[in-house]
């Protein structure tokens, strides 16, 4: 293998660029030629293809979004299409492609692979933690630091206006952002897409604790499980005092990473180009149990994560 490419998908993640300078540094330290692939699968139809070097990563580590930039290209869900695509990297001489990105761009690694015989790794990059396998993706963690900090500065205006607020935070169909901001923050409720909520007692428990003299309220919310104006319309009116809200959105996929997914990315950028090297493809990178090792894509891709129900319980119990 003399020429690789490395690429960012999907929804960004902060923590990207630091996997995208640890495959071009450590491709390149290995003797390969490393080429970045701009926009996605998008920018690969395009021919929007240029060559890095050890310098063209420099100083991005700590940037946030993903320097190579990203996109959601629709067509590739068809098969002439990423034949097309395969051609492309064929004609630019590369032999294996590494992609980072969320499930969506993981199952067209995949199917590029299985169609096309394109050498392919994935590396998990998405904020939800969403993705089988691993432990952890790359932005998880900073996206946590970034809600919990909202949720911090939430709770000193809750305290001195007595009010209650309703974070809406992201998580499609996984509940994980909320429950660990929710739980690390002491927020009274979660409400998340995996547990069915019941406005009644939530209200009696809000008013419990506002009758035990608290004075703010944070309740948390997965925007796959409510909107927060949905959650405001069943509590104000049981509880009878005032609710604000505050949806997080897109703030929540920004930032400078944090030490724990500058360490990931680096870990699993290394581990990415180690597999191409070995032979192997069709795999994606992956911590479990503190180490990083390699999986098989359509393992990953068959079943979703599940959130760890002990978490939610943990949360219950302490707050
Ligand atoms: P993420 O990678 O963050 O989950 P998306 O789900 O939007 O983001 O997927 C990113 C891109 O990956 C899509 O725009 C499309 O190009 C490609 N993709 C997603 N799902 C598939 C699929 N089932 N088959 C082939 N390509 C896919």
């Amino acid at each position: 293998m003399k020429r690789i490419a490395v690429m960012t998908s999907g929804g960004d993640s902060p923590g990207m660029n630091a996997a995208i300078r640890a495959v071009v540094r450590y491709g390149i330290k290995s003797g390969l030629e490393v080429y970045g692939i701009r926009r996605g699968y998008a920018g690969l139809l395009d021919e929007d293809i240029e060559p890095m070097t050890f310098a063209s990563v420099g100083g991005i580590m700590e940037k946030g979004g993903t320097i190579l930039r990203s996109s959601r290209c629709p067509e590739f869900v068809r098969k002439e299409t990423r034949a097309e695509a395969a051609k492309i990297l064929k004609k630019h001489g590369i032999e294996g492609l590494v992609v980072i990105g969320g499930e969506g761009s993981l199952h067209g690694a995949m199917f590029l692979e299985e169609e096309q015989k394109i050498p392919v790794v994935g590396i998990p990059g998405t904020i939800d933690n969403d993705i089988a396998m691993t432990d952890m993706s790359i932005g998880v963690d900073t996206c946590l630091n970034t809600v919990v900090d909202a949720i911090q500065k939430l709770k000193d205006t809750a305290s001195s206006h007595e009010r209650a607020f309703i974070v809406e935070v992201m998580g499609r169909s996984s509940g994980y952002i909320a429950t660990v901001s929710g739980l690390v923050t002491g927020a009274e409720a979660i409400i998340i897409p995996e547990v069915p909520v019941n406005y009644e007692e939530l209200a009696n428990k809000l008013l419990e604790e506002r009758e035990r003299g608290k004075i703010n309220c944070i309740v948390v919310v997965a925007e796959g499980a409510a909107s927060a104006y949905t959650v405001a319309r069943h509590l104000e009116y049981r509880i009878g005092y005032e609710t604000r809200i505050t949806i997080l959105g897109h703030i929540q996929r920004g930032g400078s990473p944090t030490a724990f997914d500058r360490l990931l990315a680096s870990r699993m950028g290394v581990a990415a180009v180690e597999a191409l090297m070995r032979g192997e493809s069709s795999v994606m990178t992956a911590l479990q149990g503190g180490k990083i090792t390699t999986v098989k894509l359509d393992e990953v891709l068959k079943e979703k994560k599940r959130l760890d129900m002990e978490l939610v319980k943990l949360a219950g119990i302490l707050s």
